[in-house]
């Protein structure tokens, strides 16, 4: 029957594909289903960088880094602050930190990837502490790569052991008494048909793609959810599937547990409503809200907790914030999360890379001046805030406060280093202490003294969801009584990541597409 195989797929993005693959090369016959076009195979891991935390790997040994499985176990309880009710979310962490080398290092290497020399230090924690260790890994060629390589294994297995059904989505789970036995979906011509497996994965992402379910599972204690949220996903990541395990009795946990980020913009060349780019924001900018005050009483500065940074904008109820900097800020800081704007990464352009790296991406920071209009420039700040308010003419600049802000800011920075006080330069000079952070964190100088200026306007934008659809080790998922439900699995960032949620409250970040390979491999190994 050509809808029966031995296991279904729900979602064609890394995990999925990862899942087919491991399961094929058992022998198994696979079905997947997705509901976008065969082009966007591969999900969110087409656009995304290729960040991943990897512990006690030869890039750090070589860099003298001793991390091992226990300092980063340490780390990321810290960082994940799991409660009471997170068993499998801190068996999955434990999992990863054990595995990182074996499950997803040596396999994505098994691909014929390759990850750069370098090691980032990135989530240092601030508070909280994060990444006692740079572990931050990135790969050559980006996570289309990895999705590029598995696509091609994978056509070995085409008209064989492998169906693919695109824009066909799952609609509902097919349950017996005891058991999951397939899904109900709407295939391309829009007809309704059943697939029938003896296992079912639902691999269908988070749901951060849709602004509704995302303000509906918004944290209590963060205030009213910024009015101007981007969506730093795609809305196919909509949590339809998170409903469907729902309705046939399986349990999701940590909902409002998301990794947002603090530096959207609207894209530019927006593929859908909403559809923002998520800016790294730059350490040396001051980062002020709608009216021109710093932003405090810590300054904000990336790198150390984005989930603390998110929660301490979005308490002060604001439209949306402004990062001040001025151009040789931008030329060595700004960088955009994602492969469309690293093509030097994506498309292994190694001179490329250095070039920016070294002299300033001054193609991304032209390129955003010209299409974006949260980007503003000019010479003088008397000129810079008439433009800014040009564009948010109900929630204007204040030029005192923000004269004020920067005044007081390029004071400082102006005397000798031994008389500066201030956090944000403290912790500047702290990320410029680790050899690869230096490479994008400027010597501080005052932000006034170089022109021209630049403004650029920022909402919030979601990204990961941390919690999803729980499961055991085994990617079983669970039911209220937190007993598997026979033939249904979940993996990568619908089972967030793990357990669940397995980042708990915030990750050490880059543990998203690897969370992904890591949930996929053993699914396919539990089925
Ligand atoms: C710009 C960007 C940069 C990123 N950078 C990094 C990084 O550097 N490091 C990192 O670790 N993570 C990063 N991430 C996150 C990471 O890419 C994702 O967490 C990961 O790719 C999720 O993979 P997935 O397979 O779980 O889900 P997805 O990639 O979301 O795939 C789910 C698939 O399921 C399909 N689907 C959904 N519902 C249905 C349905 N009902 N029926 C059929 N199909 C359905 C969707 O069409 C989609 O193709 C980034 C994300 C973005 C957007």
């Amino acid at each position: 029957m050509k809808n029966k195989a031995d296991v279904i797929i729900i979602g064609a993005g890394i995990s999925g594909l990862v899942c087919a693959l491991e399961s094929l090369r058992q022998g198994k016959k696979v079905i997947i289903l997705d509901a976008q076009s065969r082009e966007r195979a591969g999900g969110l891991a087409r656009v995304a960088f290729g960040g991943m935390a990897l512990i006690d790997t030869p890039e750090q040994k070589s860099k003298g880094i001793r991390d091992s499985a226990e300092i980063a176990f340490n780390d990321w309880c810290s960082f994940a602050e799991f409660g009471l009710k997170d068993h499998w979310p801190k068996q999955w962490a434990k999992y990863y930190t054990e595995n990182s080398i074996s499950e997803i290092y040596e396999y994505v290497k098994s691909l014929g990837l390759k990850f750069l020399p370098a090691v980032n230090w990135v989530e240092r924690g601030l508070y909280t502490p994060g990444n006692s260790l740079p572990r931050y890994h990135i790969l050559w060629g980006a996570s289309l790569r990895l999705v590029t390589q598995l696509i091609k294994q994978l056509a070995e297995y085409e008209n064989n052991l492998l169906t693919y059904q695109f824009q066909c989505r799952a609609t509902k789970l097919i349950k017996t008494a005891d058991s999951i036995i397939g899904c109900c979906a709407t295939n391309k011509q829009h007809q309704e048909v059943e697939y029938y497996a003896e296992a079912v994965v639902v691999a269908s992402g988070g749901f951060t793609g849709n602004l509704d379910k995302v303000r509906q599972e918004w944290p209590e204690d963060w205030g009213e959810p910024q009015a101007g949220l981007l969506n730093g996903t795609h809305p196919s990541n909509d949590g339809k599937m998170h409903d469907c395990v729902e309705d046939i009795g399986g349990q999701t946990s940590n909902m409002h547990n998301m990794w947002n980020y603090a530096a959207g913009i609207p894209n530019p060349n927006a593929d859908f409503e909403n559809h923002g780019l998520s800016l790294i924001p730059p350490r040396s900018a001051i980062w002020i809200d709608n009216k021109g005050h710093r932003i405090g009483p810590e300054p904000l500065v990336s790198s150390f907790d984005t989930m603390h940074m998110c929660r301490q904008i979005n308490r002060l109820q604001i439209p949306h914030s402004w990062q001040i900097m001025n151009r040789r800020i931008a030329l060595k800081e700004l960088a955009i999360s994602g492969s469309e704007h690293n093509t030097a990464i994506r498309d292994r352009q190694f001179i490329t890379m250095l070039k920016e790296v070294l002299l300033g991406n001054k193609k991304l920071v032209d390129k955003m001046l010209r299409e974006s209009d949260h980007f503003i420039q000019a010479d003088k700040l008397e000129d810079l805030v008439p433009k800014m308010n040009n564009l948010t003419p109900n929630s204007p600049v204040s030029f005192d406060a923000l004269k004020n802000t920067l005044d007081r800011f390029d004071q400082v920075v102006s005397r000798k280093e031994s008389l500066w006080n201030d956090d944000q330069l403290r912790r500047i000079m702290s990320i410029r202490k680790w050899g690869t952070d230096k490479l994008r964190a400027c010597y501080p100088k005052p932000i006034q003294g170089g022109t021209p200026l630049i403004a650029i306007k920022l909402n919030l934008i979601t990204r990961k969801c941390l919690g999803g659809i729980k499961t055991d080790l085994s990617c079983r998922v669970l039911n209220m009584a937190e007993q598997p439900i026979k033939g249904l699995y979940a993996i990568g960032e619908a089972s967030g990541f793990g357990g669940g949620g397995t980042n708990g409250k915030r990750s050490l970040e880059g543990t998203f597409l690897s969370g992904c390979i890591l949930t996929a491999r053993q699914a396919a190994r539990s089925i």
